[in-house]
């Protein structure tokens, strides 16, 4: 992080742990609350009542902490605080200017020289496209993004639609454009479509529509982070529609990003996805093998740590999904050579990936019992059809789902799992098991209930 305003750090957090929890759950939980002080390692959080300081207390704390840890690159304890009087608590944008840091404000975690400006602050300068590495998994996107950030309106690239599974570069896109074009003096904003929402809904609570409109129409270019959010949402889709429209007729760029095809997102309304097909859509695709080593070195020379070969070889095999889980593997073998005095070897590696948190942080050993009911309930069947020999589609897929979790999160091979799904053979579970890795990546619905199911598994699982 190159911030330390505590409503900066947290409105990151919040990103992720978007990615993380159920829309279900982030909506009752997480939104509106907010970033109120990061010192002395404690990082409090503002929320809307003592009822969610419990809930997120009791239920989601590990994933909270770990979050944060992933952004300060420190341990941090969590305080949970109910808002008192004016503070609403619905803006938890990048608009520090109304973050309410309250009398705890004080020392940052950090302390860094202060940002030029805050609107500066939400565009991450490590996130340029110098540290953007390409492979054929981001190639075309990589070069549209530089179009559009060379030449900002240009019909052709106008808006740029940018979709991927989570973890692949999409942010560090909208980034790098934002840094390009700022070093050339034009003003460029970027928001996710979260904090564009808590943004509308506050100004029109406030009486500050006027404002808004300034703030999002006189920009040479708007960068909206993860649209999908913005679907279900009739009066920001409004707003956003008008937003678009205006800095779309008067050629002023519009970048996006989303999880997925504007096709596949439920609830977006047709006038607004047109709108999105109309310029270019670039996807990114999981970087392969050549790439993730690529990655992984310039992220080694960034933190002027010398890797050897093998080890580089080593993490890149072992962290396949996508590149914010192979940035964590690295960002742990240093701290541990750090923490340790050890040289970052072969050896030290294979630890650090041993004791890394699964993929979002959750659970490495479920009991394989609880997984397979879990799954059956989740796709209402029962363990006795999850089993069984039929080819029912949805049986076949919550098996299939059962398989991959199953390799995921329990220590079993691939016979053993064979067995405990009604006697089939090691290759058909490792085909079930790639079959829902790749989806997850390219299917926001996959994407979608395997974060149920996990979120279900890990309510169930004693930590
Ligand atoms: P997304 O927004 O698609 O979920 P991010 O842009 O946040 O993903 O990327 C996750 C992490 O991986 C970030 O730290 C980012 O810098 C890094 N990253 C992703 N793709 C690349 C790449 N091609 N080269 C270097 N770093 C990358
Ligand atoms: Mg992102």
């Amino acid at each position: 992080m190159t911030t330390t305003n505590p409503s900066e750090i947290w409105s990151s957090a919040l990103g992720s742990l978007q990615l993380e929890v159920t829309r279900h759950n982030y909506d009752t939980w997480l939104r509106g609350t907010t970033g109120v002080s990061a010192a002395d390692g404690t990082f409090v959080v503002g929320v809307p009542s003592a009822f969610v300081a419990e809930t997120l207390e009791k239920r989601m704390s590990p994933l909270i902490s770990r979050t944060l840890h992933g952004l300060l690159n420190d341990d941090v304890r969590v305080v949970y605080r109910v808002h008192t009087g004016g503070d609403t608590g619905g803006d938890t944008a990048g608009d520090t200017s109304t973050a309410a840091p309250g009398p705890a404000a004080a020392p940052a975690l950090k302390k860094r020289a202060a940002p030029p400006d805050a609107a500066s602050l939400t565009i991450n300068p490590r996130l340029t496209f110098d540290t953007f590495v390409v492979g054929k998994s981001n190639r075309f996107a990589h070069a549209v993004a530089m179009a559009a950030a060379e030449n900002p309106g240009r019909s052709d690239l106008n808006p740029l639609y940018l979709h991927a599974g989570v973890g692949l570069g999409k942010t560090h896109l909208l980034h790098a454009i934002g840094n390009a074009v700022r070093a050339r003096g034009l003003s460029c904003l970027y928001v996710s479509a979260e904090q564009f929402t808590n943004d509308f809904i506050s100004a029109l609570r406030e009486g500050r529509q006027e404002e808004f409109r300034a703030k999002y129409r006189n920009l040479d270019v708007l960068l909206v982070d993860d649209i999908q959010f913005i679907a279900g949402k009739e009066h920001s889709r409004e707003s956003f529609f008008h937003t678009f429209n205006d800095l779309h007729t008067s050629s002023k760029q519009i970048v996006i990003s989303s999880d997925s095809h504007p096709k596949s997102i439920p609830l977006l309304e047709d006038r607004l996805r047109s709108r999105f097909e109309a310029g270019v859509r670039a996807d990114i695709q999981p970087p392969d093998l050549e790439t993730r080593m690529a990655i992984l070195g310039k992220k080694a020379q960034l933190a002027r740590v010398k890797l050897e070969p093998d080890v580089l070889d080593f993490l890149a095999r072992k962290v396949v999904r996508n590149v914010r889980e192979l940035e964590g593997a690295l960002n742990r073998l240093i701290a541990m050579a750090s923490m340790t005095g050890r040289p970052p070897d072969l050896d030290l590696a294979q630890q650090a990936v041993a004791d890394m948190p699964t993929p979002a942080g959750r659970l490495r050993r479920s009991d394989p019992a609880e997984i397979i009911a879990i799954v059956s309930t989740y796709f209402a069947i029962t363990p006795q059809e999850l089993v069984a020999k039929t080819r029912k589609s949805n049986v076949a897929l919550a098996r299939q789902v059962a398989a991959y979790l199953l390799r995921e999160q329990t220590t079993r091979t691939l016979a053993e799992i064979g067995g405990l799904l009604g006697d089939r053979g090691h290759s058909t579970i490792l085909r079930a098991h790639d079959k829902i890795a790749r989806e997850i990546n390219l299917n926001t619905e996959r994407n979608r209930q395997l974060g149920e199911i996990r979120a279900a598994l890990d309510r169930s699982s004693p930590h």
